[in-house]
């Protein structure tokens, strides 16, 4: 029987009120989870977003450019046949105007936002122990109950800091690729900085060069990219995918990185070096992740195997870029391919044959201070009109740090994590009951397809709910034990790839003063999903289960 519960929101009121699970974030996992919850199993539910509307990654990444690097039709909800059949994607890779016209589609189609309040950020989430409830506050006080929390919160929601000295003296405009403002901003005529190249930086580069008088390139570690293979939608390509979507969406599932690829081979060192050059031929010139995702298995495990395609990158590098000394900056030669996550691009390397783009090596000359006018390298001065700040984000934990989450004794989830997360398939963590992370550390998340690890989670934490109530339960918490091996596990399946090795935002090492930790489930998503399964299937192996002693007034549904 559906019991939807849809009242005002609240503000800083002693009486908040009590739901069954509050959700924070409202984007692809945010959304979903409200679906779910209100809509498939009667619970009352509220969404609290930063943002002013819907979208989360999709609402603030508004920089030129931007635009998911997996292709629409498989980077989007499989959770429901009609809306699957009835959206219409415009291009391969859509951008991020029309990510976000969807994200908003989905919101009105599912009448989501009466369930959502926005320009919400919160603060603190408490456990009480007493009622068995998680309070959620905001800075200006209470503003809510839950008996179960799903963080939503996203993995690259919450950006760097820049540490440069001198930034705040900046009298020009400061613009960061992870908040970009909603009205646009016209870089005509403009000496504009973008400082970073990694995938934000790699995509808006692109396109401001062709707008700015001049740009200036701040380049501290260069990055291997490869080209999205970006068109408009295939009439052909979207009947025959909306012909089969169930199926491609369990290939996909089965499939080490969530896409529907089928051409891996098992070793790039396995064939020839002519058959190896077809291969990565064909691969780049198909774009996408093909050619990390649907080459050789071993790329991220063995460093012989990976040289052969970061040197075939290298290699295009050169063909692409007329100055053989900026092909050479450009150049990644200390850390293996898809140690950092790899970029996608369309004309990047040729941007840097562009008489307005200028390119500097800042691990060679790194940035000393910035000026009123300028950026000063330890050996140049740049003048520049405005900064563009592509210096990622605090990855994965971030998001999950800044929500002050506290626990059962008053343990505080920063303390518990000061070494690096611990969790229970990278969606729980002991001592914190009835609390979910949605694509959380240790879980594949960032290594799939993100909608469909999004959907796997939000039905594991929803499925634990329904779980709970159909068994007169209301608390769920890892064992320690069971916590302990699954990161043992992590670290283990780590330790056989080459990604530890390399300073990332995968290992934490980007962030000043962060924990180098692993933060990937590297088992790949088949391996995953038949581990959480398993536990399923299982009772919820791993979990603790428990009925709170009757406590009236409480017992939000
Ligand atoms: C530029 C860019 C391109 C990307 N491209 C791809 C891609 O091609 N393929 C892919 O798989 N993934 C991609 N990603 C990853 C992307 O983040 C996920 O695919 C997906 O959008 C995550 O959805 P989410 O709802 O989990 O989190 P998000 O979309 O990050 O949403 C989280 C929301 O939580 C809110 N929030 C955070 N903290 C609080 C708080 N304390 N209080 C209240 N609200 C809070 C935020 O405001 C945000 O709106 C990309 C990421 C970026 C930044």
């Amino acid at each position: 029987m559906l019991n939807v519960k849809t009242s005002t929101p609240t503000t800083g009121s002693a009486e908040a009120e009590t739901f069954n699970t509050i959700v924070i974030g409202a984007g692809f996992s945010g959304l979903y989870a409200l679906h779910r919850l209100r809509d498939q199993m009667g619970v009352s539910a509220r969404v609290f977003d930063i943002a002013g509307d819907v979208g989360g990654t999709w609402y603030w990444n508004r920089y030129p450019g931007a635009r998911c690097d997996i292709e629409s039709i498989h980077y989007s909800y499989s959770f429901s046949e009609s809306l699957q059949q009835e959206w219409r994607w415009t291009e391969r890779f859509a951008a991020q105007p029309e990510i976000l016209r969807y994200l908003n589609h989905v919101a009105d189609r599912f009448d989501l936002r009466k369930d959502i309040q926005f320009n919400t950020r919160i603060t603190s989430l408490v456990w009480d122990e007493k009622t068995r409830l998680w309070q959620v506050s905001t800075k200006d006080g209470l503003i809510a109950r839950a008996k179960f929390l799903i963080a939503g919160t996203g993995n690259l929601s919450v950006a760097k800091k820049p540490e440069f000295k001198g930034l705040e003296n900046f009298k020009g405009e400061i613009y960061s690729t992870g908040s970009w403002p909603h009205e646009g901003v016209d870089f005509t005529g403009k000496r504009v900085g973008v400082i970073g190249v990694g995938a934000s930086g790699i995509q808006v580069i692109t396109e401001i060069a062709k707008e700015a008088a001049h740009l200036t390139v701040f380049q501290r570690t260069p990055n291997y990219a490869a080209p999205i293979g970006n068109a408009p939608m295939d009439a052909e390509t979207e009947r025959q995918v909306k012909a089969h979507y169930a199926e491609i969406r369990t290939k996909s599932r089965n499939s080490f990185g969530g896409l529907p690829y089928d051409q891996m081979q098992p070793s790039a060192l396995a064939i020839s070096a002519e058959e190896r050059r077809r291969v990565y031929d064909e691969r780049y010139a198909q774009g996408g992740f093909r050619l990390i995702f649907d080459s050789f298995a071993d790329l991220l495990l063995n460093k012989e195997a990976n040289d052969t395609v970061a040197e075939y990158i290298r290699g295009k590098i050169r063909e692409r870029v007329t100055d053989p000394q900026i092909a050479d900056i450009l150049s990644p030669k200390d850390y293996p391919y898809g140690t950092k996550r790899p970029p996608l691009e369309t004309n990047y390397y040729e941007t840097y044959n562009r008489d307005n783009v200028t390119l500097v090596d800042i691990k060679v000359s790194p940035i000393e201070r910035i000026t009123e006018q300028s950026i000063c390298t330890t050996s140049g001065e740049y003048k520049l009109d405005a900064i563009v700040l592509a210096i990622g984000f605090d990855a994965m934990t971030g998001p999950l740090m800044q929500l002050g989450i506290v626990g059962r004794n008053g343990e505080k989830l920063a303390d518990r994590w000061a070494n690096g997360p611990l969790t229970y398939l990278g969606i729980t963590t002991h001592g914190f009951p009835n609390l979910f992370f949605i694509t959380g550390p240790q879980s594949p998340g960032v290594f799939y397809n993100m909608p469909l690890a999004i959907e796997d989670h939000v039905d594991f934490a929803t499925d634990a709910i329904q779980y709970l109530r159909d068994h007169d339960l209301d608390l769920i918490e890892p064992t320690l034990e069971a916590e302990t091996q699954w990161v043992a596990h992590v670290y283990e399946l780590a330790q056989h790839t080459l990604l530890p090795g390399t300073d990332s935002w995968y290992t934490g090492a980007n962030i000043p003063g962060k924990p180098r930790s692993c933060m990937v489930y590297l088992g790949g998503a088949p391996a995953y999903r038949k581990v959480c399964a398993e536990v399923v299937d299982n009772g919820y192996t791993g979990f603790t289960l428990d009925r709170t002693v009757a406590t009236e007034g409480i017992g939000a549904d």
